[in-house]
């Protein structure tokens, strides 16, 4: 089984997969790629709420993460969930966490796994702090299953790598399709100038992100830029903040793990002995009660799709005045206020009470930062891993039908010979059934 998650436009119930359609006591091995909430957080779930009883594997720095996101998930899930029915709503209670977490096995990347007969071995990915691709052999045939990855270099992590052995199917990620990103660098220099911009205007920046994982990456892009503008910005002139109840917590672990990302942050800590993740420019909030709103500033806020909470309440209080900015640099999925406002409603309605409405009159931008390949980078890896058979997920429909066409096209002159590449984007709970011979038995 790869990978357990919710879906994040849906509550209780409702957000979990498929799982009835599958004996999940039939599962030998579960892995999980990466901390993000649609790909760990209904783990406590599968865990204690089900037949499975299998092993469960992840990377030291996603099970050190793990931990902490989802007490977050837990808590955040339970507000205002009062009556005894709408209890049960809730998948899962700390205690179901904290007995899950003590069954977590851990693995490092580059080694290799055997648990009666199925082989894996845990590759980077990119993307997040701890992200892996897992390639799994069963009886000679090989699997590469690529989670959410990224191949772009990036300031902080190791981009996804390329295993050294052939794999016959890929499970590839499908995020943006056939979309082109910008470069890095024009990127970046869009934020800050977007940003610079709206604070010497005496506007207010919102960024929702996900607690953990490229907020990290932001603050990095924007400690520098406060450094190298400090006569302008610097010295709390312009405050930057992190508001998270899981900002400490989750700064503690990507200094413990600075050893896991790549040359340059390594180099970086060693050369100036000081942590890069202990920031001069950015302070920590955990609500907004200790947060005096007095002129412009720059927030970074969870959660990322402004479904409810800190990022949501600073949205409603700052989204009236037109001269403050939302900038949005995740990935937005669809049913979630962060997709609806990129249409640029004239209103919203309030999270704690839908009836009222909020008008809409600040600007709305999109930089993604979100570290999921472009179509390029998607195909040049595709093209490394060569295997025969490929396998879409992790986009919504359009997109991935699109990808599938532009794979099906770049592989054309193999159609009909024997290494002819055949691309699947089933639906949930649709079965890809493939052959292969000369397998051996796999105990
Ligand atoms: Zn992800």
């Amino acid at each position: 089984m790869l990978d357990a998650g919710i879906h994040p436009a849906y509550q209780g119930m409702a957000s979990l997969p498929f799982y009835d359609d599958f004996d999940l006591s039939t599962v030998d091995v579960l892995l999980i790629s990466h901390f993000h909430l649609d790909h760990a957080a209904s783990l406590p779930y599968v865990m204690q709420k089900t037949n499975f009883n299998g092993r469960v594997f992840m990377t030291h720095p996603t099970k050190a993460i793990y931990r902490w996101l989802l007490r977050d998930f837990v808590r955040v899930t339970s507000i205002g969930v009062n009556s005894p029915l709408d209890r049960e709503e809730n998948l899962y209670t700390n205690e179901d966490l904290v007995e899950s977490f003590d069954k977590i096995e851990t693995v490092d990347y580059h080694s290799t796994i055997d648990v009666n007969g199925i082989k894996f071995t845990a590759f980077h990915a990119g993307h997040v702090l701890g992200a892996a691709m897992f390639q799994i052999e069963i009886a000679g045939m090989r699997v590469l299953f690529t989670g959410d990855y990224s191949r772009e270099k990036d300031r902080h992590l190791n981009s996804a790598e390329v295993p050294p052995l052939s794999s016959n199917i890929l499970i590839v990620e499908s995020t943006f399709g056939t979309a082109t990103h910008e470069p890095r660098l024009n990127r970046e220099k869009k934020l800050t100038q977007m940003i610079h911009h709206t604070v010497s205007h005496g506007g207010r920046v919102l960024m929702p992100v996900f607690a953990l994982g490229r907020a990290q990456e932001l603050m990095l892009i924007l400690d520098e830029y406060w450094a190298q503008h400090a006569e302008e910005l610097g010295d709390g002139q312009v405050p930057i903040y992190y508001a998270s109840n899981l900002a400490r917590k989750c700064m503690s672990v990507f200094q413990t793990y600075v050893n896991m990302m790549n040359d340059d942050i390594r180099k970086k800590f060693r050369d100036s002995q000081t942590n890069p993740f202990i920031f001069k420019n950015i302070s920590y909030l955990k609500n907004l009660e200790e947060f005096q709103d007095l002129g412009p500033s720059v927030m970074l806020a969870s959660p990322g799709m402004l479904q409810s909470g800190l990022s949501r309440d600073l949205l409603e209080r700052w989204c009236p005045d037109e001269k403050n900015l939302v900038l949005i640099t995740g990935y937005s999925i669809e049913g979630t206020m962060a997709k609806y406002l990129m249409l640029e409603p004239d209103t919203i309605p309030s999270v704690n009470n839908p009836e009222v409405t909020v008008a809409r009159r600040c600007n709305i931008e999109e930089i993604s930062f979100a570290a999921h390949v472009d179509f390029q980078e998607n195909l040049e890896f595709i093209q490394k891993i060569n295997a025969t058979n490929i396998i879409l997920v992790h986009g919504e429909s359009n997109p991935m039908g699109r990808l599938k066409s532009a794979i099906l096209s770049n592989f054309n002159a193999l159609k009909g010979t024997e290494n002819e590449v055949h691309v699947f984007n089933p639906r949930n709970c649709v079965d890809v059934d493939l052959e292969f011979k000369g397998v051996k038995i796999a105990k």
